[in-house]
């Protein structure tokens, strides 16, 4: 049977990892004779109202880069299980997930859809105000690029299988925080928080204003746009509004922080403009070189990540004076002229 490397990757440290991490499959992605597991790798506390941090990637098939990303955070994650005291002290409390690969047939095939056609990124039952044409999402059917799938059909086996997942992970939790990897818009590596549907603010505006706060104080140069994802395009269907709502409208008792990492693929071109010949060649690094420096350069972000889901209080606060006060300093940021 055909073998994605990302898939070997993960199943090489089962037995390394032993004990340290849960390793389940969601569900396969299917397609004639190609069949693919979904992977779910979990660290930490089994407590269902512990802070949770996961990352996803392969969402999008041709933008692998988001998936050996995700690897790569697993694998030194995995590590630091093993011998970094001041970890396994933090896992105690929190748990952080991995689902790397969403749409293991689309990396292996090279397309942005699941073997279906369909966008995953457009999938969800969401509406979104002034969706950009095509490119927000179209029911036109499969042969375009941004397909949703027809209206009143089920959510695609690869869209379904990371919904539960992450809702399952969330519903619960004091704290959740998920980071989906994604590239190919722009120069530059951007955050993006909700919403994808529409302009305006979403609710949990004032803790993600703190949240990149927190990050250009800590880390003042870092390199991410930390913004919200309508200011580059409104999409229908996106997976994360509809998790942030469905965990509202649910009244699950915690915070929940869905971030994109869209990684900036136009520098990789940029510099190596042959590439773009390729049909993988715009969303990912070419020369080893820069695939080996893109694979480190997410380190410190999850890092930081983790350490803001295990302290709450540094950016989640009850505190009415203080959230009008985030939320003024957000609207002046990224509002000024919504
Ligand atoms: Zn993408």
């Amino acid at each position: 049977m055909k073998k994605l490397p990302e898939i070997e990757q993960i199943e090489s440290m089962i037995p390394t990892l032993g004990s340290r991490a849960r390793f389940e499959i969601l569900a396969h992605s299917q397609k004639g004779e190609v069949k693919m597991p979904i992977y779910k790798i979990t660290f930490g506390s089994e407590d269902p109202s512990a802070p949770v941090l996961g990352f996803t990637g392969g969402v999008h098939g041709l933008e692998r880069i988001g998936a050996q990303v995700c690897v790569s955070l697993l694998h030194s994650l995995g590590q630091l299980a093993m011998w970094d005291e001041s970890i396994q002290e933090t896992l105690k409390k929190v748990r952080v997930f991995f689902i790397p690969t969403v749409n293991p047939i689309g990396i292996f095939k090279k397309t942005r859809a699941n073997p279906r056609g369909v966008d995953l990124m457009r999938n969800a039952p969401v509406e979104a105000d002034n969706a950009a044409r095509w490119v927000g999402g179209h029911r036109r059917g499969p042969h375009f690029p941004w397909f949703r799938g027809y209206e009143g059909q089920p959510m695609e086996v690869e869209s379904q299988a990371l919904v539960d997942a992450v809702e399952k992970e969330i519903s619960q939790s004091r704290l959740a925080v998920t980071l989906d990897v994604h590239s190919g818009f722009g120069f530059l590596d951007r955050i993006w928080f909700p919403y994808a549907k529409t302009v305006q603010p979403f609710p949990d505006l004032p803790s993600a204003f703190r949240l990149k706060e927190l990050l250009d104080k800590t880390y003042p140069y870092h390199f991410y746009n930390f913004e919200p994802q309508a200011q580059s395009y409104t999409t229908h269907g996106d997976l994360w509004d509809y998790l942030y709502d469905q965990h509202r409208a649910k009244n699950y008792p915690g915070l929940y922080m869905p971030l994109c990492l869209e990684m900036g693929s136009w520098m990789w071109v940029k510099k190596n403009p042959w590439q773009i010949f390729l049909a993988d060649g715009p969303f990912n690094p070419m020369k080893l070189h820069r695939l080996r420096r893109i694979l480190r350069r997410h380190n410190t972000l999850m890092e930081f990540l983790i350490r803001a889901v295990a302290s709450k209080d540094s950016w989640v606060t009850q505190d009415q004076q203080l959230q009008l006060q985030w939320e003024s300093k957000a609207k002046e940021l990224w509002y000024a002229d919504v």
